[in-house]
């Protein structure tokens, strides 16, 4: 599964131009693998393209709001990301974790918000530098795990994102990925889950890089930002990680 990430970028005319340059160039069959996480704000453009154009590519957001009522100013619920179209949602995502302060007591409200509308998950998880320097890569990521066994009937998707290579140009060592991938899938056997549907990584994935991150052991999908804003780029990456 290949997950485009665009974060806080973009306009709806490059949504018109992405859209269509991944329905030219990718088949329906790869297509199906794909989902596009554009922002709140596009999110009806993006489903109305991709319904015209009877696309393959799933919807997903980039956030939900954990209360599903109506007493909450500027909130998105679950219900609304459905109505708009949404299959998916990513929830945790470590910019979120940093510059809202999202910590566990809210995710899993967050995760609750998801599973009850039958969203998929996407919960991204990762380790800091200090994190990792410190030698305290598994410590962190177990307890970001933790959440996850407090929600029955969700279908999750973990995507392990390195903070460090987010955004940095720099993807983590295969080997690297490959080891925490290995212990992740380990950990996820000890929790409780309804539905597992893979284990992604994520950070400063690119063209020259993702096929042989594809190819590890335990990497089921990729969460790409930065590169997944270039249709030709987003696309190439499907293509190739299919050959
Ligand atoms: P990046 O972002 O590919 O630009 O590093 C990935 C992400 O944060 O999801």
């Amino acid at each position: 599964m290949l997950v485009a990430n665009w974060k806080m970028n973009g306009s709806s005319a490059l949504v018109n131009k992405w859209i269509e340059g991944v329905n030219s160039s990718i088949p329906e069959q790869i297509q199906s693998r794909c989902v596009f996480c554009p922002p709140t704000c596009f999110l009806y453009q993006a489903s109305n393209l991709i319904k015209e154009r009877d696309l393959k590519i799933s919807l997903g957001a980039q956030d939900i709001d954990p209360i599903s009522k109506t007493g909450l100013t500027g909130g998105i619920s679950g219900f609304m990301l459905k109505e708009l179209g949404c299959k998916y949602v990513i929830i945790g995502h470590s910019e979120r974790r940093m510059h809202y302060k999202e910590r566990n007591s809210l995710l899993i409200k967050k995760l609750l918000a998801a599973a009850s509308e039958d969203l998929k998950i996407i919960f991204c998880i990762g380790e800091s530098l200090q994190d990792k320097d410190a030698g305290k890569t598994y410590n962190t990521l177990k307890k970001q795990l933790e959440v996850i066994s407090k929600v029955e009937n969700a279908k999750l998707i973990i995507a392990y994102e390195p903070v460090w290579a987010i955004g940095s140009n720099n993807p983590a060592e295969p080997a690297y990925i490959e080891e925490v991938h290995n212990g992740i899938s380990e950990e996820l056997k000890s929790l409780k889950i309804n539905e597992l549907l893979g284990i992604m990584y994520g950070g400063s994935v690119k063209m020259d890089s993702a096929k042989q991150i594809l190819s590890l052991n335990n990497v089921d999908g990729l969460l790409i930002g930065g590169a997944s804003l270039n249709e030709a780029e987003f696309s190439n990456i499907a293509l190739s990680s299919s050959a």
